[in-house]
């Protein structure tokens, strides 16, 4: 299948009606950056630093995972690189840095929390991000920021360390963007003056979805019931992009939705212009995206939802005529 696509891995993912929509690749190990050439995408949206974290039985050297991101900057060759903070807790446990036993671990120590209460592990990273970067522009995202003052917090640390590491005589970013992730509806409500401050936001419809439906990503059972295109979560959607687009603030939606074609035509209808999704959803959503007129499945999108109704199966039927999915 990949094959069909690779036609169009050079070809940008311009609408029938001129809109060209960013589609960025998700990643989390070195051996994913092939992919960045093979699958055209413009950049990697969400580098997960997860996963050297948890292989280990150790807190990993920040000497260790300098080299390691230095190695991801190198075989990106220029193009942008989003590394998010660590991200664990919830399912992702480390050995060595165990959770007191919590009753709802998605909803408990994790992520940012995690970093502000343990700045020692927060800063190590930064460092060796910054390291890593010698020179080179960095993108740094904090996750799953619930409130202002946590990205406050993180990026009084970040301005620290830069500090510090100035006075040691490393070289520092040629350009330093720093975003945070929203995966908590709470994000949504914060001031406009959060949205301005902030160099981009990119939407975890993963997290972000679990918690608007309170529905357990995890859980069989519950997982699959609700959906990107409730007129509910659509709503909440169009609210952040209104936001963003009144702080001039660069958005982005990184959750498994940004790779389904269907769900991705619905992001990019309502306001997205940058996209991250997994490597091989690259090339259907392409295709799908060059096929179509983005302001008339707006108007499909809205006649339903401003019923109250799911646009789902309409948007669906409209797609097949054409000949896009
Ligand atoms: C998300 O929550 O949508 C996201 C991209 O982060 P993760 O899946 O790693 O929680
Ligand atoms: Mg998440």
């Amino acid at each position: 299948a990949q094959e069909r696509y690779s036609s169009l891995r050079d070809l940008p993912a311009t609408t029938a009606d001129g809109q060209t929509i960013t589609l960025n690749m998700n990643a989390g190990l070195m051996a994913d950056l092939p992919s960045l050439e093979s699958s055209g995408a413009a950049g990697v949206g969400l580098f997960r630093t997860e996963l050297q974290f948890i292989i280990r039985n150790k807190m990993p050297q920040r000497s260790e995972l300098s080299a390691l991101y230095a190695r991801i900057m190198d075989a990106a060759a220029g193009k942008r690189v989003v590394f998010r903070t660590l991200d664990i807790g919830s399912d992702k446990v480390l050995p060595y840095l165990k959770p007191q036993d919590e009753p709802n671990p998605a909803m408990g120590w994790r992520a940012i929390r995690v970093g502000l209460d343990k700045p020692g592990i927060l800063r190590m990273q930064l460092q060796a991000l910054l390291r890593a970067a010698n020179g080179r522009p960095l993108s740094i995202m904090f996750p799953f920021v619930a409130h202002p003052s946590e990205y406050d917090a993180a990026r009084a640390a970040l301005d620290k360390v830069i500090a510090r590491e100035k006075i040691l005589g490393h070289c520092l970013p040629e350009s330093l963007d720093v975003g945070v992730m929203l995966e908590t509806p709470s994000l949504a409500f914060a001031p406009a003056a959060f949205f301005k401050k902030i160099d981009f936001l990119s939407v975890g419809g993963n997290d972000l979805k679990q918690f608007f439906f309170a529905a357990d990503r995890e859980n069989e059972r519950v997982r699959r019931r609700y959906d990107l295109m409730d007129p509910a979560y659509l709503g909440l959607i169009e609210m952040i992009l209104a936001k963003c687009a009144a702080g001039h603030t660069p958005i982005t939606f990184c959750g498994e939705d940004a790779g389904r074609p269907l769900e991705a035509l619905a992001l990019a209808a309502m306001g997205f212009r940058s996209l991250s999704m997994r490597p091989a959803s690259i090339g259907p959503v392409k295709n799908m995206l060059r096929r179509i007129d983005l302001a008339a499945a707006r108007e499909l999108i809205d006649s339903h939802r401003h019923k109250g109704e799911n646009p789902r199966a309409a948007l669906k039927s409209w797609l097949m005529v054409q000949g896009a999915l």
